[in-house]
Formats: C-alpha cells, structure tokens, sequence
C-alpha cells in the first residue's frame, strides 16, 4: 500500500490553490519552484499529471523529501501527531520514528 512506502501522502492527497492559480500540493510550499501548474492556463488533469507533479511523487516514493519540500514545518517542527495527520502515518515509519 502507498501509505507505508512514502514520506507524506499530499502528492497523491493534497492540493493547495494561490489566488493566481498556481497549484502545489500543499500550503507548506508556496515557491516557485513547487508550483506543479497553473489551473489559469491548464485544466486540473492536466496540472495533476504534470510532469513535475509525477517527479514529486516519485521522489517520494524513494523515501527522499523532495528538494521543494525542504523547509517543510511538519519534518521540522511538527510533533508526531501533527505528521500523522499530514502523512497518515506514512512519515514516522519511513523515517523510523
Ligand atoms: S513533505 Fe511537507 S511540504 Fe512536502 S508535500 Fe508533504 S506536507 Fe507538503
């Protein structure tokens, strides 16, 4: 199952919309660089399937936080219950915690 194999689930569960339509995949990350597509000038499939979505995704899937989720407050700071809330519990048991 994909929940025991990642480090957060928000890629495949999450999205977080900017008022200019800039699309991530959660509020922890509005940077450029985590910008997987813009809903003004692309439809959501096409924002959701986006090659740098899938690249996200696929850092996840080898236990690596991806580069564009580096300052993310819930590895940083959050308490254990806060990240089982995020990742569904798919953090602490790939981080061994
Ligand atoms: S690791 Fe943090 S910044 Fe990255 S998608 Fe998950 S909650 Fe968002």
């Amino acid at each position: 199952m994909i929940k025991d194999q990642v480090l957060c689930l928000r890629p495949w569960k999450g999205i977080y919309v900017t008022l200019n339509g800039d699309v991530t995949f959660c509020c922890y990350l509005p940077r450029p660089e985590a910008v997987i597509g813009n809903l003004a000038r692309s439809t959501m499939e096409q924002v959701w399937n986006s090659e740098k979505a899938a690249r996200i995704r696929f850092e996840m899937l080898t236990k690596r936080l991806p580069d564009v989720c580096g300052g993310c407050p819930l590895y940083n700071y959050a308490s254990s219950e806060e990240r089982e809330q995020v990742s569904g519990g798919a953090a602490d048991k790939a981080s061994g915690k």
